[in-house]
């Protein structure tokens, strides 16, 4: 069993990794970006909360999140039990550490951090480039900066945070997609022990 958070600001390939983590390891994916995107396309009264928050590129309440994170969590324990790819979550130190009494509580923990770094005019090109591909709402100019001021105020932190835990994993995530999942591979392989799966995939 192995539970992976795939960190980095907006725009850093997180969701892209995710699926080629998910089909080498067999985790299950959890993105909070997705699971609050469907409340608001069905119109929840959660949905319509988070809404007034990612509209302008605010965090939804810590309070809130981690409520929406453990439900779940608990909705599908079949499958969240064997690994889960965290996407999104944490993005503030006490997210970090709910999300590690979660886990403790469960009997598990994190075991590694995969930290997409990419330049800031970078990730502006290509949110700009997947909000004209995709009509996501909050890839637009405005917001984009916004999300970037809270990435920098409030979750980058938890970079220091897991160096400090011993499980941050550094990827220069510039570049071929297919390159940067190598150089994700190639360092999950090089120190988290147990690790199944061939590193050549
Ligand atoms: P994402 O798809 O991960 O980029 O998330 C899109 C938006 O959802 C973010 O800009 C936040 O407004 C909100 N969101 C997602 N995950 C979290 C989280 N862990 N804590 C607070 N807000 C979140």
């Amino acid at each position: 069993m192995l539970n992976i958070v795939i960190f980095g600001a907006p725009g850093s390939g997180k969701g892209t990794q995710s699926d080629r983590l998910i089909s080498k390891y067999g985790l299950h994916h959890i993105s909070t970006g997705e699971v609050l995107r469907d409340h608001i396309a069905r119109g929840t009264e959660l949905g319509k909360i988070a809404d007034s928050y990612i509209s302008k590129g605010q965090l939804i309440p810590d309070d809130l999140m981690i409520r929406v994170l453990e439900h779940v969590l608990d909705s599908d324990p079949e499958n969240t039990s064997k690994g889960v790819i965290f996407d999104g979550f944490p993005r503030t130190i006490d997210q970090a550490k709910a999300l590690k009494k979660m886990l403790a509580s469960r009997g598990s923990k994190v075991h590694a951090v995969v930290g997409l770094e990419v330049p800031e005019d970078e990730l502006i090109r290509r949110m700009i480039n997947r909000g004209k591909e995709t009509g996501r709402a909050d890839d637009n100019l405005d917001t984009i900066k916004n999300r970037l001021s809270v990435y920098h105020s409030q979750t980058s932190p938890l970079r220091e945070y897991y160096i400090s835990e011993g499980k941050y994993h550094g990827i220069d995530g510039a570049g071929d997609v297919d390159e940067i999942f190598s150089r994700i591979k190639e360092s999950l392989h090089s120190r988290v022990p147990g690790l199944d799966g061939d590193s050549s995939k």
